[in-house]
Order: C-alpha cells, then sequence, then structure tokens
C-alpha cells in the first residue's frame, strides 16, 4: 500500500511538472515565433510566379511611361535598391530558426557577400533609360556613414556593376549618411538640374516625403491624396516581408522597442476577421 501510494505521488509530481512546463512554454514567446510568422511572406516572394510577373508588370508600366515622355531634356529616374531592384530575400529568410532579429552586423554580412540577384525586369528597363537618353539615380537607405564598419558603398557598388546595373558612380548613388528620410536627397537630383520622370521603390516613402508618415491613417490619407501617381509618376514593388507598413501597424514611433510577443499580438489585433458560428 505504502509502496503504490509513493508511485501515485511519483506519477503525480512527473504530471504537475509537465503541466507546469507546457503552460510556461505557452506563454514563452520567443523572437524566433516572431521570425517564423514571415515565412509565408518569404516564401510568395521567392517562389511564386506572381511575385516575378507583379516585378514584371511594374517595370512594363515603368518602360510604357517612359516612352511616353517625349521631351528630349536632362531626364532621369529615381530608383530605390533594396527589394526594388535586388533581392535580399535570402538575408530575412537566413532569420527562420534563429532566436534573433534584424542585426546591423548580419546585414554588413549579406552585403559584404554581394549574393543579391536582380528583381526581374528591373536590368532590362535601367539599362534602357540609359540607352534612350535618360540617367539612373540610385536613393538607398543602405549606409556610407560613421561608424566606418557601416560603410556599404563598394560592396553594394560591385554587387549592382556584376549584376550589369547601369550608371554605378558616386554621382550616381546617393547612400544613406545621416536621416533616413529621402526627399533631401531627391531635391539635390532637381537641384543638379534633372527632370525625374519616374520614381520606382518598394516603400512609400521612396516616392515623397508625403509618405513620411508612421501610422496607419497617416499612410492611408497620403494614399489617397496620391491615387493618381501610381503607374504614372511612381511605380511599386511589392515587399510583403518588411517596410514601414510594418512599423506604422506597431503604431510608428520608437515600434522597434515592442517585445516579440507584443509585435505578434499587433499583427493579430490588427487584423479584420469574420466571425464563424462555430
Ligand atoms: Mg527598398
Amino acid at each position: 500500500m505504502k509502496h503504490l501510494a509513493k508511485q501515485f505521488l511519483g506519477v503525480l509530481t512527473i504530471l504537475v511538472l509537465v503541466s507546469t512546463t507546457t503552460t510556461a512554454s505557452a506563454d514563452d514567446f520567443t523572437t524566433k515565433d516572431l521570425n517564423d510568422e514571415t515565412i509565408l511572406a518569404l516564401s510568395w516572394v521567392q517562389n511564386s510566379a506572381e511575385f516575378k510577373a507583379l516585378a514584371f508588370q511594374a517595370f512594363n508600366i515603368a518602360k510604357l511611361r517612359w516612352d511616353m515622355d517625349k521631351k528630349r531634356d536632362k531626364k532621369c529616374i529615381v530608383v530605390d535598391i533594396d527589394e526594388t531592384i535586388i533581392d535580399n530575400s535570402p538575408f530575412s529568410a537566413g532569420l527562420i530558426g534563429k532566436n534573433y532579429g534584424y542585426r546591423d552586423s548580419h546585414w554588413k554580412q549579406w552585403c559584404i557577400a554581394q549574393s543579391a540577384t536582380a528583381i526581374p525586369g528591373a536590368l532590362y528597363f535601367l539599362n534602357y533609360v540609359v540607352k534612350t537618353g535618360g540617367e539612373v539615380f540610385y536613393i538607398t537607405n543602405r549606409k556610407a556613414q560613421p561608424p566606418k564598419t557601416m560603410d556599404l558603398t563598394l560592396v553594394t557598388m560591385n554587387n549592382l556593376k556584376a549584376l550589369g546595373f547601369p550608371q554605378i558612380d558616386k554621382k550616381h548613388m546617393l547612400f544613406r549618411t545621416g536621416s533616413s528620410k529621402k526627399q533631401f536627397r531627391r531635391d539635390s537630383i532637381t537641384q543638379m538640374g534633372y527632370r525625374i520622370v519616374l520614381l520606382i521603390g518598394d516603400n512609400l516613402a521612396d516616392f515623397s516625403e508625403s509618405f513620411d508618415g508612421q501610422t496607419m491613417p497617416e499612410r492611408e490619407i497620403a494614399v489617397e491624396q496620391y491615387k493618381i501617381e501610381f503607374g504614372s509618376q511612381f511605380i511599386v514593388l511589392p515587399n510583403p516581408i518588411y517596410g514601414n507598413w510594418e512599423g506604422a501597424i506597431y503604431g510608428g514611433g520608437k515600434w522597434y522597442e515592442k517585445s516579440s510577443k507584443e509585435k505578434s499580438d499587433i499583427r493579430i489585433d490588427t487584423l479584420r476577421k469574420f466571425k464563424f458560428s462555430k
């Protein structure tokens, strides 16, 4: 009898331990769990033919608009780099299974590897612009600033040159040396006497300072305001992996200080959901 009671107590202890462990892990939402939430977006970018079709569509419309512009003046296009003309999705996919988020040191490793590939349609269109009398300016938030360890100028230029992009030189490449906002750099191009025919990007802030707002309502109002420009002066590439849209769903500001659990909860809370009857 004493033996049985001892065995029962032993089983009970194991059960209590198991249930405690289960409860603890259910609440313990990690950065790895948050990273896992991007798997479908990454798979779509890397594996769907639809992503490629949308990229071709973007650059086909860009070509149509460029050809419609008959003026023979000092004209140019302005393009963003990351997720607009080159694909960095392997960098983001590298975070799957890891328990940390974006880090400058890892981004630097990826950039040094110069492994980014061209977005479908980008190479042809940018070279077409130059062949038909235009110039291409690249405005990127890749850094060329202290600390020196984050100077990504050379590796980025080498990556783009190797892919065959045109006008990869100091005049045409405007890296980030201060603010991430791009209006100042866009202005510097018009101040040199250029007329910007088209702007191409994956993030609304690539087009106008009117999109520098950080909240969802601010961004939505600006999009409504500029709706005529999309497909005419502004050409957008799809990026479901990252962008200012993500910070906006967390409310903007210092959203990056939120915990992985908070971010995941907000992602779910900001969805419009149909309520099933059962
Ligand atoms: Mg970009």
